[in-house]
């Protein structure tokens, strides 16, 4: 019988832990989400970690700028950000217009402060198996083959998609010489060849790859498990639109021996985990 790896038990977890931390030692985090423009995919999500972040103590603002901000301006708010006592996590919120430099602004971030940890010290870090801030979403990926008890040590691990947000960092935090980590990792991307031939050898087999379904049963071995990381908005007949995962769910659910759905799976795992960052930032700042 599939296992459906679900995301409820996992944060309902995440989310006590908070509450209680929060409460004994009277914290008051505080996480600033940067929007530029007015993304409605990106308003929609800001406005459901609001709401989240609320049930748990954390408070969430949003500071909305235009689409046409500056670089200095933007580089200013930053700097400010980074000077305030009473913000301990700091987001920038992508997409970002063409002229906005991500670079720059990402160096300019305080790294204590740098809750998707894009910055080159807390990548470094996470490279040299250093204590520094994890990306929220590679976390959410160790958290839930943590809560499940599923070993990752000798497994064969594909993951598909090499992004800086996802791919790259969850290579690097699988090969750790640690209890979620010690795996063989694979990372296939638009130019791999033969997909099929390497996604069919996985023992875990985890898209990221931003494609609707892409994953069919064809792609995974027998009683393979499947993490799925993709969020795309796809055509609903009765609701307009709707969100699937890069992996066919329906298609692959028979085969494999454990699955994440989504929504449900990874993404509300990856909230969880961002609060969890904040919290951390502000135990650190204190
Ligand atoms: P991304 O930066 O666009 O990277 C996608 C990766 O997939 C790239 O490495 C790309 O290869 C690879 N790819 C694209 N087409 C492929 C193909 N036909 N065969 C093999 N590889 C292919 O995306 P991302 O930011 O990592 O996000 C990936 C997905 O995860 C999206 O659906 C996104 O919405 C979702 N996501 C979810 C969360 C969450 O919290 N659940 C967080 C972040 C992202 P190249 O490098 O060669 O282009």
């Amino acid at each position: 019988m599939t296992q459906k790896l679900t995301a409820k038990p996992i944060i309902k977890q995440i989310y006590s832990n908070l509450i209680f931390e929060i409460e004994k030692f009277h914290l008051s985090p505080k996480l600033v989400i940067i929007i530029i423009g007015d993304d409605p995919a990106s308003l929609y999500y800001i406005q459901n970690l609001e709401k989240k972040g609320n049930k748990v103590g954390i408070a969430v603002e949003t500071k909305k700028l235009p689409a046409s901000i500056s670089m200095k301006i933007l580089l200013n708010e930053i700097e400010r950000l980074n000077k305030d006592g009473t913000v301990h996590g700091i987001m920038i919120q992508k997409p970002l217009p063409s002229h906005i430099n991500e670079s720059e602004i990402i160096m300019k971030l305080d790294p204590k402060k740098d809750m998707d940890a894009f910055h080159p010290l807390n990548i470094g870090n996470l490279v040299l198996n250093k204590e520094g801030f994890v990306p929220c979403t590679p976390a959410a990926v160790l958290e839930i083959l943590s809560f499940y008890n599923i070993a990752t040590e000798g497994k064969n691990i594909v993951i598909i998609g090499r992004s800086n947000i996802v791919g790259k960092p969850l290579a690097n935090l699988l090969l750790r010489k640690s209890k979620t980590g010690n795996a063989t990792v694979t990372i296939c991307h638009s130019k791999t060849s033969n997909l099929k031939n390497v996604t069919r050898k996985a023992d875990i087999l985890i898209a990221a790859i931003g494609k609707a379904l892409f994953v069919h049963s064809d792609m995974i071995k027998y009683n393979a498990i499947i993490i799925d990381v993709g969020v795309n908005q796809v055509e609903d007949a009765e609701k307009g639109y709707k969100y699937v995962g890069d992996v066919d769910y329906e298609n692959c659910f028979e085969k494999a021996s454990a699955i994440t759905p989504v929504p449900g799976g990874v993404g509300s795992v990856t909230t969880a985990m961002l609060l969890k960052n904040v919290l951390i930032a502000c135990k650190n700042l204190s």
